[in-house]
């Protein structure tokens, strides 16, 4: 396939104790380089490198055995030039006040390379969620929501699920925040079960826009999807969805793996009878036919797309050279370090970047936030329809960068995102 690269020097930024860089960093880092090729205004850039605000609040919980632990909670707003904050929450030991900062950047880009009216936002608790029961969750959720209360709203900021929360931490969340407000507020988040003013074709949204993105850079390249072979890495909401409809379209997905391994077919796996990881965890080491292969072995398979689905940091200084992928579509956030992207620009290996590839979860975010202010459903038809448009707009919108500015697609999309944000916050001018 033909590619619109051009090299870099950048190398991989590394903490001094040698472990990669935090989310912030890397966060700033990306913002300082696609700055560079932009003419923003220096001013803008550097409010753009800090967050709006930061909240950090204490969460008592009572355990089920009366006893009360306390935990350490977090909402980093970033940007709110194009509206409201919006990003994820996650229940997680690792949680930090700098990782919710560097995450809530990357949901500013997301939303505006989307053209969605949004800013970024993250949040979340420091708590290892399986060391919860059920009804301890709950309390912690809604506790939660009371001491951020005053910060997140449908106008203001609306947090969706992430790692450790799911459609029933949202779905008391909404609760929580619509008891104190003394009115049913469903558009105050989203992520939520239909039965709630959740939107239809949410969960498999990220995993669509993968699959979206995949077939219009497939055409772009000239490369009919019949012809094409795929390995996913991670087999859960974004790489199992992702995986099926490629399957579904035509294309050869000969491997998909969980935490426990991968499994390799040259001939082609039935994707659809393998149960995902919400389905059935770790079924993909159930699989009879194929090879068995570690993940590491996965990315370095010869096909013609690569989709690292799982984690972050997966492509690296260290195995970006034995990539053998004609183009590899971003499903997980960062799953390519500063050093692996460097090195895939260099040969010349198309990277579409997580902050379009898998948009489509905020895309359907937005249209379940559209339904709830408006109070009308939508059918899973028109979801998918408005996100079809939606992905095809924006990839479109990047793909013109790409040919403008013969820039890589990571700084494309950069492109796309900054100049609409710098754009508004000329626009708005400084208050006072
Ligand atoms: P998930 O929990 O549903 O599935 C994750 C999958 O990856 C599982 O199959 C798991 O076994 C596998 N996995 C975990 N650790 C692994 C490892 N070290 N090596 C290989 N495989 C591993 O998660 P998800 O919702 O599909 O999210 C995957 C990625 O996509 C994450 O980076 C997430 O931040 C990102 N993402 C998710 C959404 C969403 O709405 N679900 C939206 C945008 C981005």
């Amino acid at each position: 396939m033909a590619s619109h690269h051009r090299s870099t020097s950048t190398s991989e930024p590394r903490c001094s104790d040698g472990e990669p860089e935090p989310a912030l960093e890397t966060a700033r880092r990306q913002l300082d380089r696609a700055a560079q090729r932009l003419d923003i205004d220096e001013t803008i850039l550097e409010r753009l490198k800090r967050p709006k605000k930061v909240h950090e609040v204490t969460v008592p919980l009572e355990r089920d055995d009366g006893s009360v632990d306390v935990f350490t909670g977090y909402r980093a707003q970033h940007d709110s030039v194009r509206g409201p904050y919006k990003g994820g929450l996650r229940y997680h030991p690792d949680v930090t006040r700098d990782e919710c900062v560097g995450l809530a950047m990357w949901m500013t880009w997301k939303c505006a390379v989307m053209d969605l009216p949004f800013g970024g936002a993250k949040g979340g608790i420091i708590v290892d969620p399986k060391s919860l029961s059920d009804d301890e969750r709950e309390r912690l959720t809604r506790r939660f929501t009371q001491e951020i209360r005053e910060v997140i709203g449908p106008n203001a900021d609306i947090p969706a699920p992430d790692m450790g929360t799911d459609p029933e931490t949202m779905a008391w969340l909404m609760d929580a925040y619509s008891m104190q407000e003394g009115e049913t507020t469903p558009g105050v988040v989203t992520g939520k079960p239909p039965s709630v003013g959740g939107s239809y074709g949410r969960e498999e949204a990220p995993g669509r826009s993968v699959a979206i993105v995949t077939r219009e850079t497939l055409d772009y390249y000239d490369h009919p999807i019949e012809e094409t072979t795929v390995a996913v890495q991670g087999f859960g909401s974004v790489g199992a969805n992702a995986a099926r409809l490629l399957d579904e379209w035509g294309a050869s997905v000969v491997a998909v793996s969980d935490v426990n391994g991968a499994v390799y077919d040259p001939d082609g796996i039935d994707v659809a009878a393998i149960p995902s990881h919400d389905e059935e965890p770790e079924a993909v080491t159930g699989v009879t036919r194929g090879t068995r292969l570690s993940n590491d072995d996965l990315l370095e398979l010869d096909v013609d797309v690569l989709v690292p689905a799982a984690v972050g940091n997966v492509i690296t200084e260290e195995n970006a050279d034995a990539v053998r992928a004609d183009v590899v579509v971003e499903g997980a956030n960062g799953p390519t370090t500063f050093g692996g992207d460097a090195i895939l620009a260099k040969r010349g290996v198309p990277v579409i970047p997580d902050i379009l590839a898998n948009a489509g979860g905020v895309t359907v975010s937005y249209f379940e936030w559209l339904q709830d202010i408006n109070r009308r459903k939508w059918s899973l038809e028109r979801v998918q329809e408005e996100l079809e448009t939606e992905m095809v707009a924006a990839w479109n919108g990047v793909r013109e960068e790409v040919e403008r500015r013969d820039v890589p697609w990571r700084d494309a999309a950069y492109a796309v995102a900054l100049s609409r944000i710098t754009e508004a916050h000329e626009m708005r001018g400084l208050w006072p």
